[in-house]
């Protein structure tokens, strides 16, 4: 657990994966070269040639108010699509009871983007029916992500299969919960917290910014997958959608969190899962936090 001001942060996994190092097309080994001492191990293998990946949520616990951000990939979902996440059965909803959470206790479910992997467990089969995960939670998604995924609307260029995750993970949140709609940009949101623009790796994809009494954690999502990429920040994943924008996204995110010295915390970093961004050189580095929330 991180604290934020008066808030506290834990991470709660679903489930953590070996990537291949495919995952950046301008991939060469020698870039891990600068970093070689605390990258390989925690986040890098170079005898399988994979990144550690997790697969996680972050929870947000302040005095009245429970936030999940994302919901990983699911349980029992049909991925064809994806099949890491085909028919999965996970300890994600046993390890958000062990950061004392019930589904039950969620005010807000804030999601990043419409992707596979950030929003399984919006919903779970009961009954062969698939129903919100969290009752009383307020689901918030942006207006961007919904008009570019529905396959009613269209769903620009999506496979049946690729729109699987919006048929049984958003569609139920949008016919059985509360949600809002939201642009994206919205400032005080909540007390305390701001949503911010960072498209590219998706259309519509908002970071969450937490602030209090003077500490400021920054959720990115997935403007970067792995913590080389703070060294080669013109590497986009093979996973974004707009590898031009997300470049742009990436860079301005690296000087804010340069700036303000705030705590990047992605959704898919090995290691302790978060850290800072330090200005080197001409570029950046990337300080791992000591503490793993
Ligand atoms: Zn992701």
């Amino acid at each position: 657990m991180i604290k934020i001001g008066k808030y506290e942060i834990h991470r709660i996994e679903e489930v953590v994966l070996r990537e291949q190092t495919a995952l950046f097309a301008d991939w060469t080994e020698s870039a891990v070269d600068p970093i070689r001492d605390w990258f390989v191990g925690d986040y890098y293998s170079p005898e399988s040639d994979s990144f550690t990946t997790s697969i996680h949520s972050w929870l947000i616990r302040g005095p009245d108010l429970t936030i999940l951000i994302d919901t990983a990939g699911g349980d029992d979902k049909p991925r064809p699509a994806s099949p890491r996440f085909d028919q999965a059965k996970t300890p994600f909803l046993a390890n958000l009871a062990a950061a004392g959470v019930q589904p039950d206790d969620v005010d807000y479910v804030l999601l990043t983007h419409l992707h596979v992997d950030h929003v399984g467990w919006n919903t779970k089969l009961v009954d062969g029916e698939w129903r919100p995960t969290f009752n009383n939670a307020v689901y918030v998604m942006s207006e961007t992500e919904l008009e570019w995924r529905d396959p009613e609307k269209g769903a620009k260029g999506k496979s049946a299969d690729a729109s699987l995750p919006f048929v049984d993970s958003v569609r139920p949140i949008l016919d059985q919960a509360q949600v809002r709609i939201v642009k994206g940009d919205e400032k005080q949101f909540l007390p305390d917290i701001d949503f911010v623009p960072i498209p590219g790796h998706a259309p519509g994809m908002m970071a969450v910014r937490l602030q209090d009494q003077g500490d400021e954690a920054l959720f990115i999502a997935d403007v970067m997958h792995q913590p080389i990429q703070v060294y080669n920040p013109e590497w986009s994943s093979r996973y974004c959608e707009d590898k031009t924008l997300a470049t742009k996204t990436r860079a301005s995110i690296l000087a804010y969190a340069a700036k303000t010295g705030c705590l990047l915390l992605p959704a898919h970093f090995g290691g302790s899962h978060c850290g800072y961004i330090d200005h080197d050189g001409q570029g950046y580095s990337y300080r791992p936090s000591k503490v793993a929330p």
